[in-house]
């Protein structure tokens, strides 16, 4: 994943003068940059094979005096969420000023890297001030002119070195080296859903075993197959239960395998008996993949046994709109009617389980989500009855939680004041919003806040 610097500093000390330097270096796609609040937000900085994002926080919190202090802490928020790397800006001309004291002190709770930016160092005689600010505790300032570009090759040096990149992989070739890893199956369900069965018809169809590898905990077995010629590694938690006989084993054991199975999955299967329809401990293992925020698709397995003399059409969608309403905290998850033992659409399972990998990739763009996310809370006043929203959003991004995973899942967070006014249930519109620009079906999403209350 590319590291992000972010710029920050008081206002007037420059930020966005050094952002278009850095921006304009040798560059530079500016993708992204048509943001809201201003017509700035984010840029990649290349040179050579190494690349970077700047993310320039001036602008954020529009011009409104009074919003300085909020300003500066909003900024100290999104540094601290995204940013690998803080350029902290200070003007040479001016001195140390109170605001930098207390932006020093917000910094370094970060525990992020920081390089201090003694800027306007435009002659010899201005950076003789540069010295004072070492009294700020973050070393010796880079000096550098944003305006007339001096010292500049310097400081793009010294973020290379802080961020230790090496040459970027392109994205075909992360895309290729992570759809060669094998993708990380969880079968969960409780017992007698037809876990086993379906990892009997995978292997009916395609007798591919690589190798029975047991568990890291002996909580379940790990094969390995090909499926229409990808790779996949199957984590049987009927398996164990099989070889050891304990056919009586209580519930809490299954639920125990599930949660480990679970945890090390990229991708959770949830094998429901349609024929039984869904009971508690199915409720408590789908709670479970939420809970982990795991990818996952609800398996509706021994569809022959469900209403098998109605019509096809209408028995697919009387059991969709109850797995729905049984699941309904697992709304991300695509649905697929299988009959394991019968070997039926077996294959479509695996059809879906390569769209939720695929759909996954990629991300939706910084300037796109936040035209969204402004325009959609503007047009779309608060709860029934309620005044237009009290919160304001200065700014959303997406980070990814879990990075060089086969299905990274995505975390929005947004940035606003009077962030406690955003509710859950106002999140979860604004998540439904996203999902229709980008569907990423079977993935989570997580939505939060951060921002002064
Ligand atoms: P597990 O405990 O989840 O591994 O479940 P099993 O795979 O052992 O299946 C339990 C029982 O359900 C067995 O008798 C299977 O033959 C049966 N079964 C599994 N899948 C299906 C299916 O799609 N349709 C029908 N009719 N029976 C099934």
């Amino acid at each position: 994943m590319r590291k992000t610097v972010a710029i920050v500093g008081r206002p007037n000390v420059g930020k966005s003068a050094l952002f278009n330097r850095l921006a304009g270096m040798n560059i530079s796609i500016v993708h992204d940059l048509a943001g809201v609040t201003r017509d700035r937000i984010t840029a990649e900085c290349r040179r050579g094979p190494q690349v970077f994002n700047i993310m320039d926080t001036g602008g954020i919190g529009a011009n409104t005096e009074d919003i300085l202090t909020e300003q500066v802490q909003v900024e100290a928020a999104i540094a601290l969420d995204v940013a690998d790397l803080l350029l902290f800006v200070v003007d040479v001309t001016a001195g140390i000023t109170p605001i930098d004291q207390s932006l020093a002190q917000m910094l370094r709770k970060t525990n992020k890297h920081v390089i201090l930016v003694a800027n306007k160092s435009d002659s010899d005689k201005r950076r003789l001030g540069s010295g004072e600010f070492s009294k700020i505790g973050f070393g010796n300032a880079a000096e550098v002119s944003a305006v007339h570009g001096y010292g500049i090759d310097d400081l793009v040096d010294s973020i290379v070195d802080k961020l230790e990149l090496t040459e970027e992989e392109t994205e075909e070739a992360r895309d290729e080296r992570l759809s060669a890893r094998p993708l990380k199956l969880a079968i969960v369900g409780r017992p007698n859903a037809g876990k086993s069965s379906l990892v009997n018809a995978v292997f009916g169809q395609e007798r591919a075993i690589v190798s029975d590898i047991p568990g890291t905990t002996r909580d379940s077995l790990d094969v390995h197959c090909t499926y229409n010629g990808k790779h996949y590694q199957l984590i049987d938690t009927a398996g164990i239960r099989k070889q050891a006989k304990v056919e009586d084993a209580v519930e809490i054991f299954s639920i125990q395998r599930s949660y480990a199975a679970i945890k090390r999955a990229d991708l959770c299967l949830l094998v429901i008996d349609c024929a039984t329809g869904a009971k508690m401990q199915d409720r408590k293992i789908a709670q479970m993949i939420v809970e982990e925020r795991k990818p996952c698709i609800l398996v509706m397995n021994k569809f022959d046994l469900f209403h098998p003399h109605a019509q096809q059409k209408d028995r697919l969608e009387e059991l969709a709109e109850t797995m729905r309403r049984e699941f309904f905290f697992l709304s991300y998850a695509p649905l697929v009617a299988t009959s394991a033992k019968n070997n039926e659409n077996v294959g479509k399972l695996f059809v879906q389980i390569e769209k939720v990998r695929k759909g996954a990739q990629g991300r939706i763009g910084t300037g796109v989500l936040n035209r969204l996310m402004h325009e959609t809370i503007e047009n779309t006043p608060g709860p029934l009855g309620r005044s237009p929203q009290t919160f304001k959003l200065l700014y959303v991004t997406q980070v990814n939680e879990t990075e060089d995973v086969s299905i990274p899942v995505p975390h929005f967070v947004m940035f606003a004041n009077r962030a406690a006014k955003m509710t859950d249930g106002y999140l979860r519109f604004l998540e439904s919003v996203i999902r229709k620009e980008w569907p990423a079906p079977g993935v989570p999403f997580r939505m939060s806040v951060r921002g002064k209350q």
